[in-house]
């Protein structure tokens, strides 16, 4: 069957049958991808004003103690801002090609400039990669998880504030969710990880994209209970659009969290276990 032959038939007729096509934005498939652009990079904006506003702390607080959190809480994080956003910019980049379809692959209409410039970002001032094993290796073990308290209390003492608040309950309980899946991992990694280097290389990854849609979680979580909040006073498009995205990326974007978990505790042996020559050439 032809691609436009499919096309037709898995469509229901037109939406706006007096104009002469239906927008793109009818499509489910359509909002999927614009959604998941907009709430990763309005997500990974709040977690960069986050480490950013503790960067000004670290440097300038007069207060000792909230210099020294300061600065623990950006070198713990300093790894998944790069790694996880620079990764998320392949993903939005992508997706908002693909939302124009072949008009977004040539290059009038400026989007795969957009997808060759993001392509580079993963690369450049450490691969993100090694940006992991920098999280796994010298992060995590830093002060015997002195480092990880900066992340886990604030978002462990969101969760028991809001726990039996029922207007907060569907941003709250996935987060939690998300939060009992980083913990777990993070306990499967300082099970396994310090006597063997490639269960650490072999859980980087996974275990820092799973700290990053964790941190989005929790970020998205406050920015829907605080446009929840502002809603109260009257209508608004913008804190309208805040909780309707916040409920896009619990329920379509942070159960990946799920299948990260999963990847992560299957460990090292898949990827070692497999013999050099098994990558060919074969002839
Ligand atoms: C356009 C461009 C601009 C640049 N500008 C600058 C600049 O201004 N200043 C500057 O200092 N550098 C610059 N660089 C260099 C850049 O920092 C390096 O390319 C980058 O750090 C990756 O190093 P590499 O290219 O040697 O790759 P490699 O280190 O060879 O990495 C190849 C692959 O192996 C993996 N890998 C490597 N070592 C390990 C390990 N120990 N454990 C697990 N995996 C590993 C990596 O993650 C990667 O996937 C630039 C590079 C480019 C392409």
């Amino acid at each position: 069957m032809r691609a436009s032959d499919c096309k037709a038939e898995l469509s229901r007729g037109a939406k706006f049958p007096d104009k002469p096509a239906d927008p793109l934005m009818v499509h489910p498939d359509i909002r999927r991808m614009l959604l998941t652009a907009k709430s990763l990079i309005e997500g990974n904006r709040m977690l960069i004003a986050w480490v950013s506003r503790s960067l000004d702390f670290a440097a300038h607080s007069e207060d000792t103690k909230v210099r020294q959190d300061a600065d623990d809480f950006v070198q713990l994080m300093t790894p998944v801002v790069k790694a996880f956003i620079t990764d998320c910019a392949q993903e939005c980049t992508s997706a908002s090609m693909q939302v124009l379809g072949g008009y977004g692959y040539i290059q009038d209409y400026g989007l795969e400039q957009y997808v060759r410039d993001a392509r580079i970002t993963p690369i450049y001032e450490g691969t993100n990669g090694v940006q992991a094993l920098d999280l796994v290796g010298r992060k995590l073990p830093l002060g015997n998880g002195r480092l990880l308290q900066q992340f886990f209390s604030p978002v462990g003492d969101f969760l028991a504030t809001h726990a039996k608040n029922p207007d907060a309950a569907e941003f709250v309980e996935p987060l939690a969710q998300a939060f009992e899946r980083l913990q777990n991992a993070t306990i499967v990694i300082a099970t396994k990880a310090p006597s063997n280097h490639d269960e650490a290389g072999a859980a980087a990854t996974d275990y820092l994209t799973l700290f990053g849609y964790t941190a989005l979680g929790y970020l998205w979580a406050r920015a829907a209970l605080l446009a929840q909040e502002k809603l109260k006073a009257g209508d608004d498009r913008f804190y309208r659009s805040k909780v309707q995205t916040a409920r896009f990326y619990m329920t379509k974007i942070l159960p990946r969290t799920s299948g990260l978990l999963a990847t992560l505790t299957a460990g090292a042996e898949p990827l070692m276990s497999i013999a050099d020559e098994a990558f060919g050439p074969f002839d």
